[in-house]
């Protein structure tokens, strides 16, 4: 027996607003399916996902929604210019506003609730972001150095990413360069929680970086961490 479902206005809103109005010249050849690395180690169709969509059919339930990794290879091979990508993205944003987060993403809602209170994802405490540097002879940036050090919330707190924060100060500090951290003022870049959908607290984290780059007179900064370079180069416009 088969269920039926009613197309949800919001659904198909959501997804318009987010660009996914290329979803409609869709011809379900299925060669995103077939690029896609998943389909390597299991089965998972954004095809499928994308045609849901843009019938307002999408099931926020579905753990699917938060499969796609956003690495960007079915969206540079549709012959249609559809992109997945946001349409998937819109769909998160509407789990996200209700505050569904199914089997693997069942971790994303206290995940945005650590990022919001101490500004990182590890639910570490704000006070203790620059402790790996004790020792080290790292200054807080001032305007006038060359390079501000942005270190990242593994850099800062995860044991084996501290070594590569302290490997680069040591290097930078023996290269002669001028250099300075934000310290506890420095703040996840935030660009995994907003390929989650929780566009606000991707909004927040921004504000506040881009607040202390400004108020700091930053010119150049260093990072180690690719998201960080994704989100500064190509989403804090
Ligand atoms: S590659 Fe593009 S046109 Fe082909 S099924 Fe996927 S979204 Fe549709
Ligand atoms: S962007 Fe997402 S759906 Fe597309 S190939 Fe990468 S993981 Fe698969």
């Amino acid at each position: 027996m088969t269920e039926a479902v009613a197309p949800s206005a919001e659904v198909i809103d959501a997804v318009k607003s987010a660009g996914g109005q290329a979803s409609r010249f869709c011809y379900q050849c299925g060669k995103c399916d077939v690029v896609c690395p998943w389909n390597r180690v299991r089965s998972f169709s954004i095809r499928k996902l994308v045609r849901e969509a843009s019938f307002g059919l999408s099931e926020i339930e579905n753990d699917d929604i938060w499969r796609c990794t956003t690495c960007g290879t079915c969206p540079s091979e549709c012959p249609r210019g559809v992109q997945q990508i946001e349409v998937g993205l819109a769909v998160r944003r509407l789990a996200t506003t209700y505050g569904v987060f199914s089997g693997s993403a069942r971790s994303v809602g206290a995940v945005g609730a650590s990022l919001a209170s101490e500004g990182n994802p590890l639910s570490e405490d704000r006070s203790k972001r620059d402790a790996w540097a004790n020792g080290l002879g790292v200054q807080p940036f001032a305007e006038g150095m060359e390079v501000l050090f942005f270190v990242g919330c593994y850099g800062s707190y995860d044991p084996r990413m501290r070594k590569v924060a302290v490997a680069t100060a040591k290097i930078l500090q023996h290269a002669g360069v001028s250099f300075g951290t934000l310290g506890t003022d420095e703040s996840c870049c935030g660009e995994s929680i907003r390929k989650t959908g929780n566009e606000e607290v991707f909004r927040a984290l921004a504000r506040r970086n881009i607040k202390a780059f400004i108020d700091r007179g930053v010119k150049r900064i260093l990072v180690t961490s690719p998201h960080c370079y994704q989100a500064f180069k190509n989403e804090y416009a």
